[in-house]
């Protein structure tokens, strides 16, 4: 059993694993593409990371994966199907195996959303792309479309620009959403037509495209606009089918996590694209990824203090008792253990000091992470005798 499986190795899913990995936690990214780095890998240059500006998204994300795998993180390929989250011990569930941890980091980023135009799927591969910098070699000297007014469109289109001999930009309003810089080097370019107030209707041709139709929202105009390449860049949807009932998400299916990564799932962490968050960015995602794992480090000292609680508790119950006066260097981890506990102990129980208990608070409130302590480390320095507590530890009680 891992500490910590984190789900996806984009930038937030690759930064958790930097993080893990210092925080000597035991744990496993499972990525399905075969080339880690997550959407970055199909962006041209990314020009908003500090102090690295004008890189490629590729070699960034080769630089991540480079950096997470000299830490010595452990990586395997599988597409996650299903989780199991009930119990203590989570269950990854993915097309080849399954894995179980602690804790788990959903890090599994976000997709491309499809248009829903005519011809948009017909023409998949033949001519509709989702991705500039994969296809866009194809459209050398020729005319192509771009539709959105995002980042990624704003930038698909300047980037097809370098190569296409005309490239016009439908986007349903009358102003660009994408970053102010962008928007003027798109506006200058002497090849590029914008299409303001306009909606793709349809994508025509015969084995390729040859055509394609938009539709003035105002109006209600149409103008057929001979091109071979139509790329649609209108936004992203969270990849996290996988999760649904599993964890709470909102109605767009992006998982309801704040900055600490926390779900409603304790345990459970979301970082990067596929959290509620204001602003969906590389930097904004390798910093999900850093707090989520403090988040699910602090989750591991709970699991581990909340778990020998249960084992001194079933050691001796009579003597385990709430410490009064004990210092506690960890304070929300052990509080969060203690109320757990108290809420499962008699009142009467935890009234009464002993010297295990006291001995347990030493262990437990000098154990401050890292590394998150184990169960059966924590109970070695609670005073009871050797054979009684590994008699009643189970395996997990070994592993962090
Ligand atoms: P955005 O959500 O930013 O933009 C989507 C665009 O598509 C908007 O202009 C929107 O129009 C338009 N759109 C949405 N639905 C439709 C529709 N049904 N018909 C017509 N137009 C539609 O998505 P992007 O894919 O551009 O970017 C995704 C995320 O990735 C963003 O958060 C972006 O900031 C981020 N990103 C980050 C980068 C980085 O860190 N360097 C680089 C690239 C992207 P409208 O404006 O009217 O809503």
């Amino acid at each position: 059993m891992y500490d910590l499986i984190i789900i996806g190795a984009g930038p937030a899913g690759l930064s958790a694993a930097i993080y893990a990995s210092r925080a000597r936690l035991n744990a496993i990214v499972i990525e399905q593409n075969y080339v880690n780095g997550g959407q970055i890998i199909d962006t041209y240059e990314i020009d908003n990371y500090p102090g690295l500006p004008g890189l490629s998204g590729m070699d960034l994300a080769m630089k991540m994966a480079e950096h997470a795998e000299k830490l010595g993180v452990e990586t395997v390929n599988g597409f996650v199907q299903s989780l199991d989250l009930t119990g203590p011990v989570k269950k990854v569930i993915t097309d080849e195996d399954t894995y179980e941890a602690k804790a788990v980091i959903i890090a599994s980023g976000a997709t491309h959303s499809k248009l829903g135009a005519e011809g948009e799927n017909q023409y998949g591969g033949m001519g509709v792309s989702y991705c500039a910098t994969c296809d866009g070699a194809f459209y050398r000297g020729k005319d192509v479309l771009v539709v959105g007014g995002g980042d990624v469109a704003v930038e698909d289109a300047i980037f097809l620009a370098r190569g296409c001999n005309k490239v016009y930009v439908c986007h349903r309003r009358d102003e660009l959403r994408a970053a102010k810089i962008l928007q003027e080097n798109l506006l200058s370019l002497p090849n590029v037509e914008m299409v303001w107030n306009s909606n793709l209707k349809s994508i025509t041709g015969g084995m390729k495209v040859e055509k394609a139709t938009v539709v003035n929202k105002f109006d209600k105009s149409e103008r057929t606009i001979p091109v071979s390449g139509v790329f649609i860049a209108v936004g992203i949807t969270p990849r996290s089918e996988f999760a649904r009932n599993h964890v709470a998400m909102d109605e767009k299916g992006y998982i309801i996590a704040d900055e600490t990564g926390a779900t409603n799932v304790p345990g459970v962490f979301a970082a990067g694209d596929v959290r509620t968050k204001q602003l969906r960015q590389v930097v904004t995602a390798v910093a999900d990824g850093a707090n989520a794992v403090t988040s699910a480090e602090k989750y591991l000292l709970t699991f581990s203090i909340l778990r020998a609680f249960q084992l001194l508790s079933a050691l001796n119950p009579s003597r385990i008792c709430m410490p009064a006066e004990q210092p506690m260097r960890d304070a929300p981890a052990s509080i969060m253990a203690l109320q757990v506990f108290q809420s499962r102990m008699p009142p009467a129980a935890l009234t009464s000091t002993s010297s295990p208990t006291t001995c347990f608070m030493r262990a437990t409130s000098s154990t401050v992470a890292p590394p998150v302590p184990k169960p059966v480390d924590v109970l070695m320095k609670s005073g009871f005798a050797r054979s009684d507590i590994l008699a009643r530890c189970s395996i997990s009680d070994f592993s962090r």
